[in-house]
């Protein structure tokens, strides 16, 4: 998802009090940014930020960052936030390939990958959010009793996900192709932005869950 560029949004941002600038500065000190000292979990590309928020919201015992990469969709996320505050949720605008210069060893209690950008050239396979470089980098950051998550509609990707924990040297705790009739991965589950579009259109969603 890139929106057009939006004219101010680099500004916005830099004055935004729930964008977190120079996020290298906090590696290793993350808990200090939050009121309570709680597990820290991550979406990693949560676009306009809905999943997020409904998150922190349903869960303020946990502390939440959205990271994404464009400004000019981040700006969604900040809009919001200004019209109703969450103390357990900050944004951070930077690429995930980045994200082992921002949080130490161990200081991220979960992943959230959802709805990827799939990347479909194979010699653009190094860019999916789950190839097995990304997990190397999550390995970096990742505390090790934490687990990622990963949703999806791309069938496509969905396998190549599969196929790249392993090699990876991760663990597949669970899966299915139908997230939404499986009566044990659906219970709780949030919808992101994407997956309300693509599951109106009558697409499963896939979801995976994998740790080290
Ligand atoms: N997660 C949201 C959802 O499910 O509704 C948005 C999905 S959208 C298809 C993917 C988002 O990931 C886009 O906003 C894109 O800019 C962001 N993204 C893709 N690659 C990224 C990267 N390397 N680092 C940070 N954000 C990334």
């Amino acid at each position: 998802m890139r929106l057009r560029n939006i004219p101010g949004a680099d500004a916005a941002i830099t004055e935004s009090v729930y964008c977190i600038k120079s996020p290298e500065t906090h590696k290793g000190h993350w808990q200090e940014i939050f009121p309570s000292q709680q597990p820290l979990h991550i979406e990693i590309g949560m676009g306009k930020g809905r999943f997020m928020m409904d998150l922190a919201a349903a869960h303020p015992d946990i502390n939440y960052l959205g990271i994404e990469r464009y400004s000019s969709v981040l700006l969604r996320a900040l809009q919001k936030m200004e019209e109703n505050p969450l103390p357990n949720l900050f944004f951070i605008c930077m690429d995930a390939a980045d994200v082992a210069e921002v949080f130490d060893h161990g200081e991220v209690d979960r992943i959230y990958l959802n709805f990827s950008d799939p990347w479909p050239k194979d010699r653009h396979a190094k860019r999916r959010l789950t190839s097995r470089q990304f997990f190397a980098r999550y390995d970096e950051v990742l505390a090790p009793e934490g687990h990622l998550e990963f949703k999806t509609d791309n069938q496509d990707l969905f396998t190549f996900s599969l196929e790249e924990i392993p090699e990876a040297g991760w663990h597949l705790d669970a899966s299915t192709r139908d997230l939404h009739h499986d009566p044990v991965l659906n219970e709780g589950n949030i919808m992101t932005e994407y997956e309300e579009k693509f599951s109106s259109l009558g697409n499963p969603i896939c979801k995976l869950i994998a740790s080290r």
